[in-house]
């Protein structure tokens, strides 16, 4: 039988599907966007539109990526005489910027995201080059804290050290449960995510240091100095040059370093020609 477009449309929990229902909340997630007329948008997961209704006819061009089928034909249908509106019914973890936008560097993102994929989400936004301009993102409170998280506590650690080595992070806002239909099991937090640009760190120089995060939270209770000697195969000698070079006490643990700090680190072992014992590819935390 055709799917009516007009039926009510159950949530999928698969999908992480919990729509948020506040109005005003809807509009301060869209205007930590500060969306104009010149902007591409791409917006992650629209389900009803909760932010759609408050984006489109605001900016330039609006990119919409939905997985689930309903949502995405209501959205074919809704926007069907909106040139400036484009639905990628997808995954889009399996979407390229490169699709989206003739100029990623230009794009702008906005999404209350599916929580299940958080990291993947972030992590695909900006490892490559080049990054969006600006990413808006609703997620779940506790992985927030933990991007924002100050060195020196439990919570600071490889996704913080990720996210901050090449980006500016700020919380816009924290969400209840309540705003959302259904009401989901976790508190949200919506973030402003603006990469730096330039970006600070060469390519090589990124790919080093999420080697070293890796290495390091993956072993956090121990000094850095034993995890470098361990991960990396260094001699006390060559900790004590590392030290020498970048000023650093390598006897205290990992999270006492500074995101800053740890691209010094990164940046001083490929330049003592320092590798990795261990093969990249741990998913941060
Ligand atoms: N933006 C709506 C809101 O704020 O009410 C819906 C948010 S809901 C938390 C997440 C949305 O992402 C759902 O519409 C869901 O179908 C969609 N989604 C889930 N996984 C996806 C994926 N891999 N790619 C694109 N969209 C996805």
């Amino acid at each position: 039988m055709p799917r009516d477009p007009s039926a009510p449309h159950r949530a999928k929990r698969s999908l992480g599907q919990n729509f948020l229902v506040d109005p005003n909340i809807q509009r301060k997630i869209v205007d930590a966007l500060r969306p104009s007329p010149d902007d591409e948008v791409m917006e992650i997961g629209p389900g009803r539109m909760a932010l759609t209704q408050h984006l489109a006819g605001r900016v330039g061009r609006l990119v919409l990526v939905e997985l689930d089928n309903a949502l995405a034909a209501r959205l074919q249908e809704r926007f069907a005489g909106d040139p400036s509106v484009e639905i990628v019914h997808e995954d889009v973890l399996q979407v390229p910027l490169e699709r989206i936008s003739a100029d990623p560097a230009r794009l702008k993102v906005i999404g209350n995201i599916p929580y299940n994929i958080t990291t993947p989400i972030i992590f695909g936004l900006l490892e490559r080059r080049p990054r969006p301009a600006e990413i808006v993102v609703m997620i779940q409170r506790e992985v927030a804290d933990r991007i924002l998280a100050p060195p020196g506590g439990k919570t600071y650690g490889a996704l913080a050290v990720g996210v901050r080595a090449v980006a500016k992070v700020e919380r816009v806002l924290n969400v209840s449960r309540e705003a959302f239909r259904p009401a989901p099991d976790v508190m949200s937090t919506v973030i402003r995510i603006v990469p730096l640009n330039p970006p600070p760190l060469t390519e090589d120089d990124e790919a080093a240091l999420r080697v070293l995060t890796r290495a390091a939270f993956g072993q956090r209770r121990k000094q850095f100095q034993r995890i470098l000697r361990d991960a990396y195969g260094l001699s006390p000698e060559q900790v004590q040059a590392l030290e020498g070079d970048t000023g650093m006490d390598l006897t205290a643990r990992p999270e006492s370093f500074a995101p800053e700090r740890f691209i010094e680190l990164a940046r001083a072992l490929r330049s003592a020609g320092h590798v990795s014992k261990s093969a990249p590819g741990v998913d941060p935390e």
